[in-house]
């Protein structure tokens, strides 16, 4: 039997796993329902297991029966603050949570590919970790596990590292795409508060106010993205929240704004941190007022290895066919913690388009959207190609 016919004879134990943690979403760092489900499903599989400390992962190594390198799959456990709006049999039971981003499909076909990659122990030349992570939607979960030792786990530093991604939007039913290079942003905040001086409003020369300079900055920092980034290196400058003032006839003491920067290399994202704070401390001199800027960092670009993700691009294509598989032209503005991992082990992060056949998946619902919808049909082929990758991944090295 191949990995393929196994993972379809589970499919519906892959199914019903994901329908139970659909049922029952988690935030954050401390999943423990997940958690136990996780551990249920991994049961008598003869995986070595250790569980996170401050934060309630699951790291699961296979050791083959041959000897070889280690090869790392990652899986996110979390799921979002969304009210599910899907009408689905399996929907989320918790108030205010749901599995938004597909994360349970994640959990589901990770933990499939253990069982299919368990079954094959005896002949696997190496080891396979299997990385079940909470807090990939902004905890930084990702980095947290390689703190407490998710790359050493199975003796040795992985040689590759993989991450499988479901998309309810963008990508056909059952397309999968990797791509060289950059595959998603690196996303920080800028936070800045204007301080001047508030008075009457009718007398703003007796005052220093804040809010034309802070309205400044705003179309300064949109300047700034075309006159001193590279088209082809390009960055993205939201200003998502702006705040100042309580009523027409009083001028404030502050104002205060925050804008998401993403960027998609090193240099331009440390040029974006270096130029924006000079520009609003600037504005804010020119204007006799105080800007305290701070840029906070979030997860960096997430870079894939130009071999691994060939690699998996044609692993994809032999499994289901060249007319299954895509290379994206651009990356997403979107980030992902696996960067973490990609930023030490060459790997790639591979999407795949999970929208229901016969949608429209440049209309439906996206990710993170209440209305988003995964089909289970797409489960079988997740597993496969987890296991796959780690299998072939091993036999190519040895
Ligand atoms: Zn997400
Ligand atoms: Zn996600």
């Amino acid at each position: 039997m191949t990995i393929f016919e196994d993972a379809s004879a589970i499919s519906g134990d892959i199914a019903e796993l994901r329908h139970a943690i659909h049922r029952e979403p988690e935030i954050g760092y401390q999943l423990p329902k997940t958690q136990e489900k996780v551990l249920a499903a991994l049961d008598g599989l003869g995986l070595e297991i250790s569980l996170g400390r401050r934060l309630t992962s699951v790291t699961a190594v296979l050791r083959g029966g041959r000897p070889g390198p280690v090869v790392l799959l990652r899986g996110d456990m979390d799921a979002l603050p969304v009210t599910e709006a899907t009408g689905l049999p399996f929907a989320s039971e918790i108030d205010g949570v749901m599995h938004a981003c597909g994360h349970d499909l994640h959990t589901a076909m990770l933990a499939g590919a253990a069982r299919l990659l368990s079954e094959r122990q005896r002949d696997l030349p190496g080891s396979v970790i299997f990385m079940f992570q909470p807090a990939e939607e902004g905890g930084g979960g990702a980095r947290l596990m390689i703190e407490e030792g998710v790359l050493a786990a199975a003796g040795e530093p992985p040689a590759a590292a993989y991450a499988l991604h479901v998309f309810s939007h963008l990508l056909g039913h059952g397309v999968f795409a990797a791509r060289p290079g950059p595959a998603l942003a690196a996303a920080d905040v800028l936070y800045v508060t204007v301080r001047g001086r508030g008075g009457h409003a009718s007398a703003p020369h007796h005052s220093a106010d804040p809010i034309p300079a802070a309205c400044e900055m705003v179309t300064a920092l949109q300047s700034l993205v075309t006159r001193r980034f590279d088209v082809f290196d390009p960055v993205v400058i939201t200003v998502g929240s702006f705040h100042a003032g309580t009523v027409s006839n009083v001028i404030p003491d502050a104002a205060t704004f925050e804008a998401t920067a993403r960027s998609f290399s090193p240099q331009s994202r440390s040029r974006l941190r270096d130029e924006t704070l000079r520009l609003v401390r600037n504005i804010a001199q020119a204007h006799g007022l105080v800007a305290e800027a701070e840029y906070a960092e979030g997860y960096p670009v997430t870079v894939n290895d130009a071999a691994e993700a060939g690699f998996a691009g044609s692993t994809m294509a032999d499994l289901f066919g060249a007319d299954r598989v895509v290379t994206p032209a651009q990356p997403l503005t979107g980030a992902e913690d696996f960067s973490y991992v990609l930023s030490q082990v060459p790997g790639a992060f591979i999407m795949l388009g999970a929208s229901p056949a016969g949608a429209d998946s440049q209309v439906a619902p996206s990710n993170h959207s209440a209305a988003a919808l995964f089909d289970d049909a797409v489960l079988a082929d997740g597993a496969t190609v987890y296991a796959e990758l780690a299998l072939r991944r091993l036999t190519a090295s040895t």
